[in-house]
C-alpha cells in the first residue's frame, strides 16, 4: 500500500523536484502544481491525502489557495502544510490564521521532510469525520 498521495504546490523547479524525489523515495504518490489556481484545481480532482504548499506563488499564493481550500467542504479536510522560506516574518502565523495545519520552512531538510509529511498524514482526521 502506497505511503498516502500528497499534492506538492511549489512554483520553483528545483524545489519542487527535490521534494518529489524525497516523497517518492519513501513511497508517496505525488501530485504537483505550480500555482494556487492550479492547486485548487489539482485539490478538487485528486482530493489527496496532505497538501504541501509553498506560501509564495505567483498570482494567487499559498494563503489564499489555502483559505479557499479551507472554505470548501469537498477539500478543507485535507491537511495543509504551509512551506516557506521566510521564517522570520510572521509567516507562521499567517499561515496558520489562513488555515494550514503545519509550516515548514525552506530550504527542506532531506532527512526531515519526509518524516513531518508522514506525521501530519497520521494525524490527519480524514473526511470520514470532516465537518463534525
Ligand atoms: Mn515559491
Amino acid at each position: 500500500m502506497a505511503a498516502g498521495r500528497v499534492l506538492l504546490v511549489e512554483d520553483n523547479a528545483m524545489n519542487r523536484r527535490m521534494a518529489e524525489f524525497l516523497l517518492r523515495s519513501k513511497g508517496f504518490t505525488v501530485y504537483q502544481a505550480t500555482t494556487g489556481e492550479e492547486a485548487l484545481l489539482m485539490a478538487r480532482e485528486e482530493l489527496p491525502d496532505l497538501i504541501v504548499m509553498d506560501l509564495q506563488l505567483p498570482g494567487m499564493d499559498g494563503y489564499a489557495a489555502t483559505r479557499t481550500l479551507k472554505a470548501d467542504a469537498l477539500t478543507r479536510h485535507i491537511p495543509v502544510v504551509a512551506m516557506t522560506a521566510y521564517a522570520m516574518t510572521g509567516d507562521r502565523e499567517r499561515a496558520l490564521a489562513a488555515g494550514c495545519d503545519g509550516y515548514i520552512t525552506k530550504p527542506i531538510d532531506t532527512q526531515e521532510f519526509p518524516r513531518v509529511v508522514a506525521r501530519y498524514l497520521a494525524s490527519s482526521p480524514g473526511p470520514e469525520t470532516a465537518g463534525g
